[in-house]
């Protein structure tokens, strides 16, 4: 199997079952977070890791890196990720090994996908962490209901095309512990 990422979807499907067939617990989050938020929730040996996927048509800044190194307090999560598909610019790369952040560039997502591309994992993972609308085709995204409070996936094309396809937001998301206060 050779990835094909077209999408910014598709990015973060590779990345979760590569984590995943590496024998990790892998939760996604919402997607798409404009807020600096994160993409997956990896639990592994008892350690969390936060990981980011960024899907650009440019090298990944170290604002981003900041973000997940945030992201990673906010979660008391050991270690911090990311993934970019048009790798990281200088200063990141400098700003993510001062700060413990592993860099997956996509010759090191490919080269990763080879290795559990064949396993049974690593196939199950890439079925349960599709986001594409069985409908038709587009992305799922995390949407909220306002009036029963609860969470949901919706079509991306919703309000765009009559696709009106919905999926509970299941087990599949871990919600940030909260520090105490
Ligand atoms: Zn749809």
């Amino acid at each position: 199997m050779v990835p094909e990422i077209r999408e910014w979807f598709e990015l973060e499907r590779y990345v979760a079952a590569c984590y995943y067939a590496s024998g990790a617990q892998v939760f996604l989050q919402g997607g798409r977070c404009p807020d600096g938020g994160v993409d997956l929730l990896v639990l592994s040996g008892g350690e969390c890791t936060v990981v980011q996927c960024k899907h650009w048509q440019k090298a990944v800044g170290v604002k981003e890196l900041r973000e997940v190194v945030g992201a990673r307090e906010d979660f008391r999560a050991a270690h911090a990720a990311f993934a970019s598909t048009k790798g990281f610019t200088d200063e990141a790369m400098r700003f993510a090994r001062r700060n413990g952040v592993e860099l997956i560039d996509e010759s090191t997502l490919l080269a990763t996908v080879a290795c559990f591309a064949d396993t049974i994992d690593f196939k199950e993972a890439f079925d349960y962490f599709s986001r594409q609308c069985p409908e038709c085709g587009s992305e799922l995204v995390k949407r909220f209901n306002e009036v029963t409070k609860t969470a949901f996936w919706g079509c991306a094309a919703f309000g765009k095309t009559n696709c009106k396809h919905t999926e509970p937001y299941d087990r599949r998301v871990m919600e940030p512990r909260r520090a105490a206060s």
